[in-house]
């Protein structure tokens, strides 16, 4: 264990963990960014963003995480392409572990983000790259003139199947109720698109195909029977797990292994706060996580502030 302790270390790079870092600079807490292996999150397989303020033309989700890294960059923020694989939360300072080394902190900001859900079928894990995917953008390319199939009844979904009807002929959202979840917008824009079609009370059992998928096999939840349905690909959309196994036992976790927040920021640890979709899992937007990175900062600043008031009186 090195003997340096930092001053802040974060966790994550999405737009909380940046934002948390832009922040972190200019509050001279020379921060520590493990940005993970895969860095910057969601908005990563996010084609146009149309509602981040200040970009008054879409950006691209990837472009606008290399801006906010950029900014953080240029501010001094230190930020290492490294997964943070164990912490311990009961010590003081706070130790951070990745595969390379380990560091002590006064304060640590989670803003680790969440993960698509899968169905857990062998055939979609067998099949996943090879026409399931859980990102339109990133793959709807390569369904021009094809049909796929949509799984999910919410917000995701409907972005998802919209999205894919730029290039496929035929998208078949498939719901396993007949009311979906998604906000009036979304659906209205999904209800109106003639190349969009629902399956309702419907499940996905069996995705088909060897080394690509032809087809998918569902079942009707009301009537039980079981059908099958030529598809070109299958996209899931059926929602987020959050990114927090490696703060199990450390921190307090809800029932769906989000982190528990309470007084804005704070986790159930004094001195380690939390930012984003790892918590957040009603608003998801990609500006309510800056701004919750903001918040987080400002709350480890005053945090760390009376750490080393406390130090230096004593
Ligand atoms: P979600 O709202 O949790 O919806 C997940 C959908 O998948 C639901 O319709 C659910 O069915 C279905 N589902 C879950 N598990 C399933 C399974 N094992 N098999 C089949 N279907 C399953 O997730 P989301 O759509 O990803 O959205 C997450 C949050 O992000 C929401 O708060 C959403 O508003 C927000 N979001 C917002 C935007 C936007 O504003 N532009 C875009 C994307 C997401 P049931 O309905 O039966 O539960």
């Amino acid at each position: 264990m090195e003997e340096k302790v930092e001053k802040l270390v974060i966790i994550g790079s999405g737009p909380a963990g940046l934002t948390a870092a832009i922040y972190g600079c200019r509050a001279d807490l020379d921060p520590l960014v493990y940005m993970g292996t895969k860095y910057g999150g969601q908005l990563m397989l996010t084609s146009d963003v149309e509602n981040f303020p200040g970009f008054p033309d879409p950006v691209l989700g990837p472009d606008l995480i290399a801006r906010m890294k950029g900014q953080a960059e240029r501010l001094g923020a230190r930020l290492v392409q490294d997964d943070v694989v164990r912490v311990n939360f009961k010590k003081y300072p706070f130790e951070v572990y990745t595969e390379s080394g380990a560091v002590k902190a006064l304060t640590v900001i989670v803003a680790t983000g969440a993960t698509p859900k899968r169905l857990n079928l062998e055939s979609e894990l067998k099949l996943m790259g090879k026409g399931v995917s859980n990102c339109a953008v990133c793959d709807g390319f390569f369904f021009r003139g094809k049909n796929v199939a949509v799984v999910g009844g919410g917000d995701t979904a409907m972005e998802e199947a919209t999205f894919l009807t730029k290039f496929a002929d035929n998208v078949k959202v498939i719901h396993r109720r007949d009311d979906l979840r998604a906000s009036a917008a979304l659906k209205k824009e999904a209800f109106s698109n003639p190349k969009i079609g629902f399956v309702w009370d419907t499940v996905v059992t069996d995705v088909l195909g060897d080394n690509k998928v032809k087809g998918i096999k569902t079942k009707n939840l009301k009537t039980g029977r079981e059908g099958e349905m030529q598809a070109d690909g299958l996209f899931v959309a059926i929602g987020y797990d959050p990114n927090t196994g490696i703060f199990r036992g450390q921190l307090e976790l809800d029932p769906k292994g989000y982190v528990v927040v309470k007084n804005g920021t704070e986790s159930s640890v004094p001195g380690v706060f939390v930012a984003g979709d790892v918590h957040d899992f009603r608003y998801r937007q990609a500006v309510t996580a800056a701004a919750d990175g903001c918040k987080a900062l400002l709350d480890a600043e005053k945090f760390v502030k009376q750490k080393l008031e406390v130090k230096l009186v004593s």
